[in-house]
Parts: structure tokens; C-alpha cells; sequence
């Protein structure tokens, strides 16, 4: 697989060199030179999941890495269950939040950890990744205790759910982590220096582990393949998808399905109110405004990292921006759609919940829909239980956790700050 960096065109790589550097020149995304066109969609979707996975990655990957390692990298990464769960009569939900931090970043992360395992496993390696929630999770649970590795995850302090904190700064061993007194977009912007400080880059041999890296991408669009298959089992025509988006790894997984060749009628970015995609979309200016705080904050994100990307495969493909519908919610607006999808009789968070209601508020009367579930509820168990008035029991991932102590050290965003602190817990 070939892959050059969208901001140095020149710059041209292979897989295994995009999953260790994770950026590229001057924090160029690495975009596939050319995206493999799937024959016998139909075949394909009637296949089980893994095997089916091994089909779809085995396009990217196999002539890199042969097809057995794919098979086996598919193996032990998508060791879990996904459904896609009828919400009403028009919308359905794939949910993705059943493997073992229950969001869907574990798809991403154990298939990049099995990855860096397999591909680096002579080298030492240093992860660094920020989270606006549940990437931290998925990363730590996804590499805790692999040798060789070293991770070490920033997120703003205070700005995620207590829960969603427990479950990746209460592990120890070689999973460090770092409450930084700003928003998600400085915790970005800290990694983004990182990587840009050659003492640091080189001297501790980073890397990413957040969505650019193309690793992840590839692994979510597995499930793209999945959802539509189980929604092809009751339905001759093709689903609309809406995607609740922050930093659009999600969405840029599903176009590259779509550009494989799987029959999606439509996507829908769904975003709370940091709708900088939603308002260039309608209005076509890249307008970033200050990060704001909402209930579904893994969303809370003004300036998406991937989004060269999606104008990149929109482009490869000669569709047009206007293809993607976009659509932001305030925060009353995911109130109403989250107690609305519990009237339906179906038990959601904040994120699913905003990309249901996009659906209806953009499908035609003959449009059938899927919302991607990307958390379980009880991960937002406080904003459920208060919004809905219901109690939300734990499931046992999240029990074990509640009562352990959080391990991370505290740090202001400031580079300087940070870069001491690295080198002395690396
Ligand atoms: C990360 C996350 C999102 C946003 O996904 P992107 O790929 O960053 O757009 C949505 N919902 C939840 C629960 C998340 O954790």
C-alpha cells in the first residue's frame, strides 16, 4: 500500500512506515494513493464479520503484508460482537460499543495496537495521543501491557465524565496519563508540537495513536460493510448513515467504504454545536469558532483533524462536498432526540442520539436510515440518568473500575511543561 502526505505530495510511504510515523512532514495526513475498488459487493456482504473483514483490509494490505498477516492481525483485533439494533421504523443503530471499553474506538485501537505489535516489535515505541474522551480508553485497554510500548494519553482536565476517566488513568504499568488544565483542542495541539520537536520525536520514538493515524481509519471501515449487510437482510434499498462526528475519522472510515464500493445512499455528519463542518458545508467558509462544552464530549472538537481527508476521497472520486449532508445540534435539540429515541423504546447517549435525530431531520418519506451507536449509554451514565430520569445500571467493564484511583499527573498546556514531563516518565 502507497500513501503520501496530503500537505507534501512527494512525500510517499507505505503502510508500515504510516502506521509508525502516524503524521508526516509538517503534520501532513498520509492518504492512500489509490483506493482498492471491492468486486462481488453482494458475496462480500453476505460473508460473517471477520471473515469478511479479511476481505476488506486484505485490499488495502495483503500485498504489503500478505494475506495470512492480515488474517491474523483481523484475528485478534475483532475479537467482539457489533449489532445493528432496530431504533424505530426508519432508523436503525449499529452499535459498536460492545467490545471491551464499549465504545467504538476499540475497532481502531486493538487493530493499530495488533498492528504496531506485529509490524514494530523490535523497536522501542512511545505512544501519544490526546483524548476528548474515549480514545484514551480504547488506546490504554488496547495496548496495556504490550512489550515495548509505552503510552502516554493527554485529556482536559475536567471536561470528560468521571467514568470515562476511571477506565484509562486507573491502569498503571506502561499506561501513563496526563489531565491537562485546557480544552481538547489544546491537548491536540500539545501532541501535534510533540511530534514536531525532533529531541522528542526521535529521542522517544513517538507515535500517535489517535484518529490520523491511517491504521484506525482502515479498521472502522469494517463495520461500515457489517451495517450494511445486516441491513440488506430486510431491505432492498440503501441506507442513509449518519456519523456523529468530532475529529471525522469516523466519516472518513465510512466514504472510503462507499468509494470501495459498498452502497450507502448518503452520509450525514452529525455534529453538536462545534459545527465547523455543518456551517462550511451550508455556507462553504472553514470557520473554526472556540471550542464549546457539550454533553456528548468526544464531539467537542472545533477543528477536525481529519477532515483534509474527506475533502481528499471526495475529490479522488469526483463527488462534490454537497453530497454530505451536514447537521449540528444544540444541546436542548440532544436532550429532546435522546428522551425522543427512549420514548421509541430504545436507550441511547448524547453522541447516537444526535445523529438519530440528523436522520430525521434529513431523510426523505422512502429513506431508511443507521445512526452509529459509538458509546454505551451507561459510558454517560450521568447525563443519561439526569436527561431521562432512569437509572442506567453499569455493565461490568465500567463496575471494575469505579472504585480505583486515578493515576495521572496534572499539567498546564505548555509544551515545555509536557516535554519534561515525558522524558522523565518514558
Ligand atoms: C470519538 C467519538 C466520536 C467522534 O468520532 P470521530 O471519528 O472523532 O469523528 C463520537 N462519539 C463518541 C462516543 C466518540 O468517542
Amino acid at each position: 500500500m502507497e500513501l503520501y502526505n496530503l500537505k507534501h505530495p512527494q512525500q510517499v510511504v507505505n503502510f508500515t512506515q504510516a502506521l509508525k510515523l502516524g503524521l508526516g512532514k509538517d503534520r501532513g495526513l498520509f492518504f492512500p494513493k489509490q483506493i482498492p475498488v471491492l468486486d462481488d459487493i453482494e458475496a462480500l456482504l453476505a460473508m460473517p464479520f471477520v471473515e469478511r473483514c479479511k476481505k476488506v483490509l486484505g485490499a488495502w494490505l495483503s500485498s504489503e503484508l500478505g494475506q495470512d498477516r492480515v488474517d491474523t492481525l483481523v484475528e485478534k483485533a475483532f475479537n467482539f460482537e457489533l449489532s445493528l439494533a432496530k431504533a424505530d421504523d426508519k432508523r436503525y443503530c449499529l452499535e459498536l460499543f460492545h467490545g471491551p471499553t464499549l465504545a467504538f474506538k476499540d475497532f481502531g485501537a486493538r487493530f493499530m495496537a495488533q498492528c504496531l505489535n506485529e509490524l514494530a516489535s523490535d523497536e522501542k515505541i512511545s505512544i501519544l495521543t490526546a483524548t476528548s474522551g474515549d480514545t484514551g480508553a480504547a488506546v490504554a485497554d488496547a495496548f496495556f501491557g504490550l512489550d515495548n510500548i509505552q503510552v502516554v494519553v493527554l485529556y482536559p482536565k475536567g471536561k470528560i465524565s468521571l467514568l470515562q476517566e476511571k477506565m484509562f488513568t486507573t491502569l498503571g504499568d506502561n499506561i501513563h496519563t496526563v489531565s491537562v488544565e485546557s480544552d481538547f483542542d489544546a491537548c491536540q495541539d500539545l501532541v501535534k508540537r510533540a511530534f514536531e520537536d525532533s529531541d522528542v520525536r526521535d529521542g522517544l520514538h513517538l507515535n500517535s495513536a489517535n484518529s490520523i493515524n491511517i491504521s484506525r481509519l482502515l479498521a472502522q471501515i469494517c463495520y461500515y460493510f457489517e451495517a450494511v449487510a445486516q441491513f440488506k437482510r430486510e431491505h432492498k434499498q440503501d441506507p442513509v448513515i449518519a456519523v456523529p462526528s468530532g475529529n471525522f475519522g469516523n466519516l472518513t472510515a465510512g466514504l472510503f467504504a462507499k468509494a470501495m464500493g459498498l452502497p450507502v445512499k448518503r452520509f450525514v455528519a452529525a455534529t453538536n454545536s462545534n459545527d465547523t463542518v455543518p456551517r462550511y458545508l451550508d455556507q462553504g467558509d472553514w470557520l473554526p469558532h472556540a471550542t464549546v462544552a457539550t454533553m456528548s464530549n468526544a464531539m467537542d472538537v472545533a477543528e477536525p483533524s481529519n477532515w483534509p481527508r474527506v475533502e481528499a476521497i471526495v475529490d479522488a472520486m469526483s463527488w462534490s462536498l454537497s453530497d454530505i449532508t451536514g447537521v449540528a445540534l444544540s444541546e436542548s435539540d440532544t436532550s429532546e432526540a435522546l428522551k425522543e429515541l427512549n420514548r421509541a423504546g430504545y436507550l441511547s447517549e448524547p453522541h447516537a442520539a444526535i445523529a438519530a435525530q440528523a436522520l430525521t431531520l434529513t431523510m426523505s418519506d422512502d429513506d431508511k436510515g443507521i445512526f452509529l451507536g459509538t458509546a454505551h449509554p451507561a459510558k454517560f451514565k450521568e447525563v443519561v440518568e439526569s436527561e431521562l430520569s432512569i437509572e442506567v445500571p453499569l455493565p461490568p467493564a465500567l463496575a471494575a473500575v469505579a472504585d480505583k484511583d486515578i493515576l495521572s499527573a496534572t499539567l498546564e498546556a505548555d509544551f515545555t511543561e509536557l516535554k519534561s514531563h515525558l522524558f522523565k516518565v518514558l
